[in-house]
């Protein structure tokens, strides 16, 4: 068996530009799958991730009741057009899966143009995008569609099928544990249940993944526990089912959109000055990347949840452009092509530098502070470092974060 490697080893051999073919070679994989919160395409995704990592698939039946929350039916969808009067398809989720509403209930009939416009949605300040839209927790039926397209729809009458089920089922989620010489625990927490969406958030799947890989092979201080959730209703089971394990998440962070050409950003916890955050600052920092700094806000990813007032976990959010703030967020632009090997590469190289900080940060204690401790029967006369420091002052130093 060949030797763990150290943390500091796995950073120094990192290639970006090589893991980062990887990381968007896997995306590529998992692109075409119709997901959501629940149902068969999240059910397929964490089999795909489940090839490559040891993961342990939980299945929590709808009406499990989750906080405040209930788990919904699930949802699943086999086919969904809509046709014009001559027959022919003018909207096929067999082309595109953000076609169709997600969550939207079966429906077969023929409707008019006006009783048909309700229920399709367009972005009309992006006229050649199809948006993507959902109804998780109200019912609803629906397609999305480009703007040009709608607007060039004709009087008349249009046959719809969406051959959906909503019924009694599970949501799943993915879940993998990392043992390290403490019980001290790192979350890495992603959400994988939107469709065709690259950037939101294959992005975060992949890296978190492949994080997860790399781990596996070092000597780890700290314990890892990995979660692929679906967004909100995921977290939430999560923390449901766990929560008298909480005390021992000592750091974490948040994964999603990670794959644009964009500036980092760190979402700092609801705390602010949590290690996680200090660590989170300081790596971009020293990065030579450009980067941007968020406080706390109750609207984003399941930081909301990890951070909400009663489990206010140290765990903030790491991600390029966040959410909202570039065009092509919740549309069919967010595709393969609107993230790059190179975003990936580097963004998974941040992580990797944060978990090397986390690692090595060590707080260390004088245990013989009565008089100057003789540094030449310790063989550390000549070298001074933090470890000589700390027992000349007395006192504990914070190594690294004590320069932040
Ligand atoms: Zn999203």
């Amino acid at each position: 068996m060949t030797q763990p490697l150290n943390i500091r080893d796995l950073v120094r051999e990192f290639d970006p530009q090589l893991v980062g073919k990887e990381l968007h070679n896997f995306a590529q994989r998992l692109y075409p799958i119709c997901r959501s919160i629940t149902g068969a395409g999240i059910r397929e995704t964490l089999q795909i991730l489940g090839e490559q990592l040891p993961l342990k698939i939980h299945e929590v039946p709808s009406g499990a009741q989750v906080l405040d929350w209930t788990v919904p039916p699930e949802w699943n969808v086999r086919d969904a057009w809509v046709r014009d009067s001559c027959g022919r398809k003018i909207i096929d989720f067999k082309c595109h899966n953000l076609h169709v509403l997600n969550y939207s209930v079966p429906v077969q009939g023929k409707f008019t143009l006006d009783e048909l416009k309700p229920h399709l949605f367009s972005a009309p300040t992006q006229p050649d995008v199809i948006p993507y839209r959902t109804s998780y927790y109200s019912k609803n039926w629906g397609f999305c569609m480009t703007h040009r397209d709608l607007e060039a729809l004709q009087p008349g009458i249009y046959d719809v099928l969406i051959d959906s089920t909503l019924e009694p089922g599970y949501l799943s989620y993915g879940e993998l544990f990392l043992p390290g010489k403490s019980d001290d625990t790192v979350l890495i927490s992603t959400h994988c249940c939107h469709p065709s969406l690259a950037n939101d958030n294959l992005s975060g799947i992949s890296i978190a993944a492949q994080l997860a890989s790399q781990l596996t092979n070092i000597d780890r201080q700290y314990s890892y526990r990995f979660i692929f959730v679906p967004a909100t209703i995921g977290a939430l089971t999560w923390l449901a089912r766990n929560e008298s394990q909480l005390e021992n998440i000592t750091h974490g962070l948040v994964l999603s959109c990670l794959g644009d050409s964009g500036e980092f950003t760190y979402k700092k916890s609801r705390r602010g000055d949590a290690v996680i955050d200090r660590v989170g600052r300081y790596v971009l920092e020293t990065s030579g990347q450009r980067y941007k700094l968020m406080e706390f806000s109750p609207y984003g990813y399941d930081e909301r949840q990890y951070c909400s007032p009663g489990f206010n976990l140290p765990v903030g959010c790491l991600m390029r452009t966040p959410h909202g703030q570039f065009p092509e967020y919740h549309t069919s632009a967010d595709n393969l092509d609107f993230i790059t090997p190179k975003a990936l590469g580097d963004s998974l190289e941040i992580l990797l530098r944060i978990v090397e900080v986390l690692e090595n940060n060590r707080r260390y204690l004088n245990t013989s502070p009565k008089g100057e401790p003789q540094l030449n029967k310790r063989g550390i006369y000549s070298t001074i470092h933090e470890e000589v420091m700390a027992m000349l002052t007395g006192h504990g130093l914070l190594k690294v974060l004590d320069q932040v």
